[in-house]
């Protein structure tokens, strides 16, 4: 299949809120579905237990929101309700069970709405991450939080997971992580040749396959991304930042790249790309799960590692990527990238990194502003 054909693929597959793959993966496996809210989430564990791990990234631009209205206040980001709606309109009936975890109150209020609403039909689980992963405890606390969530698992799958089912499932999220870093290496190495909605979409269907079909496809786009023939233009090189949780409209995307950006690294769907290296394989598997998110963690303003700054590894980012400027990308009333957004600001310019900052949310239908704004952005730093 040729490039454009696969993204057209994976399109197809992101517009259509029912997901039919997940429904023929669990008539094909008998096995259940267990949804997942953002950040990160251990899909490793979900999967070793013969579960399909699902990715819940809002409603998108197309779902109209009537009735979640009333179970928050107004000051909410978008994907807490459009979730909210999905579920109250029954197009989440896919899913037998769902996670949420410690990265906000807004996500914690969440699960306790859908606990009271969805369950027991649906099982929701609350995932408790360390907050901080400088303590010496912090492995033994994830390693016992993992057991908790293995045994929850097992007891609503009927069956044991054994140390090498998890093993298994770590190495396929292995190769499929690496798959989508080549991904990434090609977007900041020739950004021209690929751009960030397409990479978006090629990242963004695993939400709903397993991961080695995910691989495949990935390992498709692979071969094809260099034998496309387009030349570069003379656009600055930016890092994106903000997006970790709620998604951008795909149109915003769009229109920053349009603006003449090339985004040669961000932080979109960050929790499927969650580590920096490997997982190891050797030794106890929940240990090595618990031990690579303490040490070997991509950094979002949900997880506070003193260790390492988050401010310092923007500026990291911005320099190993060879870019320019960073576009600060934060879904409205979204408090973790809100309250980062100063910090961030204050280091880039001690650092002399131009940055811009634009505020979305799901639904969204107009985007000039935004351009103009982006637009008058590149040309400040290109006509500088
Ligand atoms: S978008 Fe921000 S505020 Fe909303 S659930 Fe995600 S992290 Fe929390």
């Amino acid at each position: 299949m040729d490039f454009e054909s696969l993204i057209a693929q994976c399109r197809e597959m992101i517009d259509n809120p029912l997901h039919p793959e997940v429904l023929s993966w669990k008539e094909k496996t008998g096995g259940k579905a267990v949804g997942y809210f953002p950040v990160y989430s251990p899909l490793e564990i979900v999967y070793a237990n013969g579960m399909l791990p699902v990715g819940i990234m809002g409603g998108g631009n197309k779902l109209d929101v009537e009735r979640a209205d009333s179970y928050f206040g107004s000051f909410v980001c978008s994907i807490v309700k459009s979730t909210t709606e999905l579920a109250l309109r029954g197009d989440l009936k896919y899913l037998d069970g769902i996670f949420f975890h410690s990265i906000c109150d807004a996500a914690r209020n969440l699960s306790f709405v859908f606990k009271r609403n969805f369950s027991p039909q649906l099982f929701v689980e609350y995932i408790h991450f360390p907050q901080n992963p400088s303590s010496p405890s912090a492995v033994k606390y994830l390693v016992s939080e993992l057991e908790r969530v293995r045994k929850k698992l097992e007891e609503v799958n009927g069956r044991p997971m054994t140390e090498e089912n998890l093993k298994q499932s770590i190495h396929a999220y292995n190769e499929n992580r690496r798959l989508m870093q080549n991904l990434y290496r090609i977007k900041a190495e020739a950004p021209h040749l690929l751009s960030t909605p397409e990479a978006y979409l090629l990242t963004s269907v695993g939400n709903w396959l397993p991961p080695e079909d995910h691989s495949m496809i990935l390992r498709a786009a692979l071969e094809e991304v260099p034998k496309r023939k387009i030349r570069p233009r003379d656009k600055i090189r930016v890092v994106l930042e903000g997006s970790f949780c709620e998604q951008p409209p795909l149109e915003l995307l769009e229109v920053v790249d349009e603006a003449g950006c090339y985004i040669v690294d961000d932080d979109l769907l960050l929790g499927r790309r969650w580590y920096e290296e490997e997982i190891p394989l050797d030794g106890n598997p929940v240990h090595s799960l618990a031990e690579s998110y303490i040490n070997r963690a991509r950094y979002s303003s949900v997880s506070h590692d003193w260790r390492r700054p988050r401010s310092q590894r923007l500026v990291e980012r911005v320099k190993q990527s060879g870019a320019t400027a960073v576009v600060f990308c934060i879904a409205k009333f979204c408090e973790p990238a809100l309250l980062d957004y100063p910090l961030f600001k204050d280091v880039l310019e001690r650092e002399g990194i131009p940055h811009v900052s634009l505020e979305f949310e799901e639904k969204m239908w107009t985007f000039e502003t935004l351009k103009t704004s982006v637009e008058t952005f590149v040309e400040s730093i290109l006509f500088d």
